[in-house]
């Protein structure tokens, strides 16, 4: 069995590999590692291995983890669908937000965040897949949202995610990163990130411009629900 520290190496060969086909640096390409669903433990080992960003989509598994890892120097990501009343706990909790896609949500964030804390970076999960996801921004509510959010105080908007459906054809997923780039592009702001790019589709990600690859089963091997 590989232990998390060889899938590590495995997965950053594939981000070096990926960003010199396409001529960029690899250390514009952050690592992600998704734990959702792995204990603390799982987390602990992929630290010792270098790895210094956690995204999460469970509010309450990931405090519970974050307790336990109070010594590491981790930065953490909140990366799943956010109801209202998690708010407070999210902007008290965490770096970064992936997944925002309505206003309420970055009002109650930038209400939310703490004061003494350094501006909450966010990202605006857009959909590009129609009606294959429900989660996200519509394309064409991308430019007022952006707008709106970047006019928010305690926030500073990033740039964008997606999760576009899912295709083992490595062109239809540079298609669908593409048009997030495009999207990106087309907005009157200073953004500088793409979060996009998961285990199966990471390279494609990257040649459209990924910024972060986020990264679970590739790090931490399949997730198990039943047993959660
Ligand atoms: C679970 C998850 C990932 C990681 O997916 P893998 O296919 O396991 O790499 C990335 N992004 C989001 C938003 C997720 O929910």
């Amino acid at each position: 069995m590989s232990t998390i520290a060889d899938n590590i190496s495995r997965v950053i060969a594939r981000i070096e590999a990926a960003a010199q086909a396409c001529g960029r640096a690899p250390a514009t390409i952050g690592l992600l590692a998704v734990s959702k669903t792995k204990p603390a433990e799982a987390v602990r080992e992929a630290f010792a291995a270098g790895v210094r960003d956690v995204g999460e989509n469970y509010l309450q598994e990931a405090l519970e983890k974050q307790t336990q890892l109070t010594d590491l120097a981790l930065t953490w990501h909140f990366i799943g669908p956010i109801q209202s009343n998690k708010t407070r706990a999210i902007a008290e909790h965490f770096d970064w937000v992936h997944s925002v896609d309505r206003l309420k949500i970055a009002q109650r964030l930038a209400e939310q965040r703490p004061e003494g804390l350094a501006p909450l970076n966010i990202c605006i999960q857009v959909n590009v897949s129609g009606e294959a996801s429900k989660s996200g921004c519509a394309p064409a509510e991308l430019e007022a949202l952006a707008q709106a959010i970047s006019a928010l105080p305690r926030l500073k908007l990033r740039g964008l995610m997606a999760i576009p459906e899912p295709t083992d054809d490595p062109d239809a997923q540079e298609a669908a990163f593409a048009s997030v780039r495009i999207l990106q592009e087309r907005l009157s702001l200073p953004l500088d990130t793409l979060s996009m790019g998961m285990s199966h589709d990471l390279e494609a990600a990257i040649a459209q411009g990924a910024t972060w690859v986020r990264i679970g089963t590739a790090l931490f091997g399949a997730r198990d629900y039943g047993q959660a």
